[in-house]
């Protein structure tokens, strides 16, 4: 069985630019808009060289919201595993819930079972790369990642920056971390890695 690391990706593995219209952070719809944010390269590389799987699980409606296209994704995709590779850092699986229950794009409307906080996401990549979920982690920014990693028996790390006031009780019972890097080390020094 492996262990993983799962990955949430805007906010945790590339910047997530402010969406002025729907005032919240969104996804970024161009390529230009791509930026990995400082460290996320070096935390993916540590957590490669101690051997876990490192996998996005991320929603992203924005083709069932007419938003951006499937093959707009690829790229990204590609924008990303290039940018990691760069500096020797790579990502073992990429999964995207593209379901959304107001999508305007039919195929794509439903209530599914991968949107996160659902663990769809992580039960399928268990599945598929035989992980163990429960000696996996979850790092992510939302919590909506929070749940769904709990929903699927990892441990999850939540980043927050330090502006960000949290007064949830999920967020106090949680871990958290101000960054990927940060989180990574974390995750890292509790397991006696580093
Ligand atoms: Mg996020
Ligand atoms: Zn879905």
């Amino acid at each position: 069985m492996n262990r993983a690391v799962f990955l949430d990706r805007d906010g945790v593995i590339n910047a997530a630019p402010y969406n002025t219209e729907e005032e919240k952070y969104d996804s970024p719809y161009t390529l230009a808009g791509f930026r990995l944010l400082p460290g996320a390269k070096v935390a993916i590389r540590l957590l490669n060289e101690k051997n876990w799987l490192t996998v996005v699980v991320s929603n992203q409606p924005g083709v069932a919201k007419a938003k951006c296209s499937a093959p707009f994704l690829e790229e990204l995709n590609e924008r990303m595993r290039a940018g990691l590779a760069a500096s020797g850092a790579h990502l073992d699986a990429i999964y995207y819930c593209m379901h959304h229950p107001e999508a305007v794009v039919p195929e794509f409307r439903q209530v599914c079972q991968c949107r996160k906080p659902r663990p769809g996401l992580l039960l399928a990549a268990a599945d598929d790369l035989q992980i163990d979920l429960t000696s996996s982690y979850i790092i992510g920014d939302s919590l909506k990642d929070v749940d769904a990693g709990l929903a699927a028996g990892c441990t999850p790390i939540l980043i927050r920056p330090r502006s960000r006031k949290g007064d949830r009780s999920t967020v106090n019972a949680t871990r958290t971390a101000t960054s990927l890097l940060a989180a990574a080390k974390q995750l890292l020094t509790k397991e006696g890695e580093l």
